[in-house]
């Protein structure tokens, strides 16, 4: 008799009105099916599906309204099903789900049940975009194969162990705790992946490295990385925090919020929209995508040239910040949308930098690769890494480790 090992692992990433979702094989770390449902809850929702499990296999499409969470991962159950690839096959070990706050109790990924929903749900109010959607996504994954571990991986999770002089706001101390404010983080998944993968990339282990990642993508932030353990990082309580974003602010004097309500007219809900969706890059310029910036600056325009110099600005100062948090730097990484892709954006964030050991190879700067790699001089002291980010796998890496950890022996 044969026996099935169960080595796959559904990853599934539940936004308000979307769900990403990955099936990995974690033998091979290969993928056997990708996709997304975009526009859940409206006429006009489309699933994408793209199996990847046999030579030949297109993507299929479908248009047409999907009413909610539900609806969503029975249809795309469905679509795997098609592939062979269907949820009640006994080589799904777990189910991944990303969640966004895991506040200061999750520091590690965590096995689902009902005191862990609670639990994700009682932090909502510090996380009122995103936690509401996981916990949907979660729920109607358990209905769907109640039997099935069902692990949650935190975004904040690789940030926990900051110590409390970075994680903890200047303000009064009671207030603090009785309304959880502290410096969370975020992308804590990317900063983990990015930092290991750095260090491997060096020849060395995580423990002798000290990384500043930076993840550039719409949303941005970054990180510092001592000996593989998350020291400081820079979106706090929420990711509106820190870098400058495609659509937020990053680090804001607060009094501009309180300027906003008491000057101009605005409620809180405006300013909240104002810096989280209409500033950063799109609030400067009226652009947040770096390929269009970068089109603009080209032709001569002053405002894009301008948005791009105040990325970069801001760029510059956590590098310096982090550098002095950690003492000793190895390198720095760049991942993500704008790290992985954008030359100009590297090239511009360590330009002058070389007193702190920092230059760049142009001509190896400038190569475009899905691959990480090293595009500093051979003689600079701080390697510059480009290293693309992989959050889904981590999550099936951490998930499969948590639920079957014995199945890749
Ligand atoms: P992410 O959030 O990681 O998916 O990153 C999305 C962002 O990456 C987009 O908004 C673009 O600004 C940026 N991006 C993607 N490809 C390129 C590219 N080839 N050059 C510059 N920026 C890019």
């Amino acid at each position: 008799m044969t026996t099935t090992t169960a080595t796959r692992v559904l990853v599934l990433n539940s936004g308000s009105s979307s769900v990403k979702y990955q099936l990995l094989d974690m033998r091979d770390d290969s993928r056997l099916a990708v996709g997304l449902v975009e526009r859940i809850g409206e006429e006009t929702s489309r699933l994408v599906h793209t199996p990847l499990n046999r030579e030949g296999a297109e993507q299929r499409e479908r248009t047409g309204p999907i009413a909610d969470h539900e609806a969503a991962l029975k249809a795309v159950a469905d679509e795997l099903a098609a592939d062979g690839l269907g949820l009640d096959s006994p080589e799904l070990a777990a189910i991944g789900h990303r969640v966004v706050h895991g506040g200061l109790r999750f520091t590690a990924p965590t096995v689902v049940d009902e005191e862990v929903l609670a639990e994700i749900e009682r932090l909502v109010p510090v996380a009122p975009l995103h936690n509401p959607a996981n916990i949907t996504g979660i729920r109607t994954a358990r209905a769907l194969r109640p039997d099935l571990p069902q692990i949650a991986v935190f975004d904040t999770a690789f940030h926990t162990t900051m110590p409390e002089s970075a994680a903890r706001y200047a303000i009064d101390t009671e207030v603090a705790d009785a309304h959880r404010i502290r410096r969370y983080g975020f992308h804590g998944t990317s900063h983990a992946y990015v930092s290991r993968e750095t260090a491997r990339l060096l020849g060395k282990a995580p423990e002798d490295v000290n990384v500043i990642v930076l993840h550039l993508g719409n949303g941005a932030s970054a990180s510092a990385v001592r000996g593989g353990v998350c020291v400081d990082t820079s979106m706090g309580l929420t990711p509106l925090e820190g870098l400058v974003m495609g659509t937020r602010s990053g680090d804001i004097d607060p009094a501009v919020a309180f300027h906003l309500q008491r000057v101009a007219g605005m409620s809180a809900d405006d300013v909240d929209v104002l810096l989280n969706k209409k500033s950063g890059l799109i609030g400067l310029c009226g652009d947040n995508d770096m390929r269009e910036i970068r089109r603009r600056i080209d032709e001569g325009d002053e405002r894009a040239q301008l948005a791009f110099d105040i990325y970069i600005h801001r760029l510059k100062k956590y590098i310096g910040a982090y550098y002095a948090v950690l003492g000793r730097v190895d390198a720095i990484a760049f991942t993500a949308g704008v790290g992985e892709n954008a030359a100009p954006v590297r090239q511009a964030a360590v330009a002058g930098l070389e007193e702190l050991g920092l230059a760049l190879d142009s001509e190896l700067n400038e190569v475009r690769s899905g691959e990480p790699r090293i595009v500093s001089t051979p003689y600079a002291r701080v390697a510059v890494a480009v290293v693309p980010t992989d959050e889904e796998l981590e999550i099936a890496r951490q998930t499969i480790a948590l639920a079957a950890p014995n199945s890749l022996d």
